[in-house]
């Protein structure tokens, strides 16, 4: 096993220290659900008319119909529905008992004396049956399911005004580096913006995770120790930028040992963003990213984010699809995973874009998908297939 690979397993087999907590269902989206969703009715509940037509019965079809009453959404049929007589029914409204067929009103011609004809003898019966979609106690939505879109709906159907989830961790993001200075300022020689933050920060928000705190720190051994035990208390997890390397002044995985921390790992085997340590201390997890913001960002997306998650108690697992190169690719040295930002043009082909390596995070604003050239590959055809994540 790889290296990365080897991550990936750890990651796989890390449980969850985030506890629970219960929310209203409108406070649900984006959160890990963290009990079964079992269904309390049967869906659709009763049989219900797919159209806006008239219910009968199929044997009739090809008679004049006398039209009894009109059904609209949420009311039930007042009178039975007996030989060559039907009802005008609504989308969505219960079909009488008596009746295993809707024609459309596009299919339907009337006539005088409140009767009614069917135009197509080959008509479909239109009718959503009873617990089609689902039966009482099925599972919806499984434990450890992050919330989406669909599943509110989902949520909201079986019932669940309140849901169990995992509680919105917290998080403090340290960016490290004594040539710093905020977004807001001219860097004088030798000094550049910091770019991380703002970037791990919105990460961390797209995954519904409270940042307690954000700070800017220079290269002092005491400083980020101290600050590091004052934000331990408040935080979950701690996501360090910078400093996470071999350099003199690279201190986080040395303050990682010396405050006791487990050293799960310390670098990736991935090009870029090789020095990366992950490392826990009683249920407290901190992620030492690269200071370059495109090997940040890759940490971010294949390995801290995935770590994240299963801490939180859902496997997240992002989609990989194979897409045809649309470029001969070629690298020198293949003793890493390599990742590199790329576009999926609208055939699905891979496009190559100016990239320039770990520095480079201007390339990613032009990306939509980062694609993978395995450990020991150093040369794909133009043509062959290669394993793309969309971003
Ligand atoms: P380091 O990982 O601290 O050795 O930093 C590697 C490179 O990333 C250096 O060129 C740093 O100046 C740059 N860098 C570190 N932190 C940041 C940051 N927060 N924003 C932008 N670039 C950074
Ligand atoms: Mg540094």
């Amino acid at each position: 096993m790889n290296q990365f690979e080897e991550i990936q397993q750890l990651i796989g087999n890390l449980q969850a220290v985030i506890s629970t907590e219960k929310v209203l269902l409108e406070d649900a989206f984006n959160r890990v659900l963290q009990e079964d969703v079992v269904a309390d009715l049967n869906m659709p509940p009763f049989n219900k008319s797919a159209m806006d037509g008239y219910a009968c019965r199929i044997e009739d079809i090809a008679n004049e119909l006398e039209v009894l009453e009109v059904i609209n959404a949420g009311k039930i049929a007042s009178v039975k529905i007996g030989k060559n007589q039907c009802v005008k029914i609504m989308t969505g409204a219960a079909v009488p008992p008596e009746c295993d067929c809707v024609f459309m009103v596009e299919d339907s011609e009337e006539l005088p004396e409140n009767k009614v004809r069917c135009t197509n003898p080959k008509t479909k019966k239109n009718i959503c049956y009873l617990g089609e979609d689902y039966k009482t106690g099925d599972v919806l939505l499984q434990k450890g399911t992050l919330i989406n879109v669909p599943h509110m709906a989902v949520l909201a159907g079986a019932g669940y005004a309140e849901v169990l989830v995992s509680k919105r961790p917290k998080v403090t993001v340290i960016a490290t580096g004594s040539e710093l200075v905020p977004p807001s300022e001219t860097p004088k020689p030798g000094q550049i913006r910091n770019s991380n933050s703002s970037q791990v920060i919105s990460q961390l928000r797209k995954m519904n995770i409270e940042i307690v705190a954000e700070l800017m720190l220079v290269d002092d051994y005491e400083l980020l120790t101290e600050s590091f035990n004052k934000a331990l208390q408040s935080s979950d997890f701690i996501v360090f930028t910078g400093g996470a390397s071999v350099g003199d002044f690279d201190f986080i995985p040395e303050i990682l040992k010396e405050q006791g921390f487990k050293i799960y790992w310390d670098h990736t085997g991935i090009k870029p963003g090789n020095p990366m340590t992950f490392s826990e201390r009683d249920g407290k997890f901190v992620f030492g990213l690269s200071g370059n913001p495109v090997s940040s960002l890759v940490q971010f997306e294949l390995i801290a984010k995935p770590a994240i998650y299963n801490l939180m108690g859902t496997n997240y697992s992002p989609l990989r699809i194979k897409a045809p190169m649309g470029f001969n690719y070629q690298r020198k040295k293949a003793n890493r995973l390599a990742i590199i930002p790329v576009i999926i043009d609208n055939n699905g082909a891979i496009t190559e874009i100016p990239f320039h390596g770990s520095a480079h995070i201007n390339a990613l604003a032009f990306a939509n998908a980062l694609l993978e050239v395995p450990l020991e590959v150093s040369t794909i055809q133009k043509g062959e297939l290669a394993y793309v994540r969309p971003l």
